[in-house]
């Protein structure tokens, strides 16, 4: 069965945070649940707004991104700076628009795309 469009979009949002996650080694039972509830809440977003479809896989990882950050803690750490700085966390831009990447603010780089994090974190 073809997925319609916008279930599409749900589907590949879910599947590139949880590789974010798989990565950092924080795809447990509690946060795949967080996930799915981000995924269910944006549903309803995109369904009352079809053009958003496109910006669906960086707000459900803001979405996660926040609601970690209340139970778990800062996610995902970033990569790129020394670790003798303060521990910080990537954000993702554009916060609402289409492909978006991991940055990391202090730094002022693009670390990697959202689902692909697990490359530079492996390296
Ligand atoms: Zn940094």
């Amino acid at each position: 069965m073809e997925l319609n469009p916008l279930e599409q979009a749900l589907h590949t949002a879910r599947a590139l945070v949880m590789a974010d996650l798989a990565a950092a080694d924080v795809a447990e039972a509690d946060v795949v649940s967080l996930v799915e509830d981000a995924v269910t809440h944006r549903r309803w977003w995109v369904e009352q707004w079809p053009e958003g479809a496109e910006f669906v896989a960086g707000l459900v990882a803001q979405d996660v991104q926040d609601a970690l950050l209340e139970r778990y803690g800062r996610w995902p750490l970033c990569p790129a700076c020394s670790p003798e700085d303060e521990p910080h966390a990537l954000d993702v831009e554009p916060e609402l628009g289409p492909d978006p990447h991991w940055v990391c603010t202090k730094a002022a780089v693009a670390v990697a795309p959202v689902g692909a994090l697990g490359e530079v974190l492996r390296r």
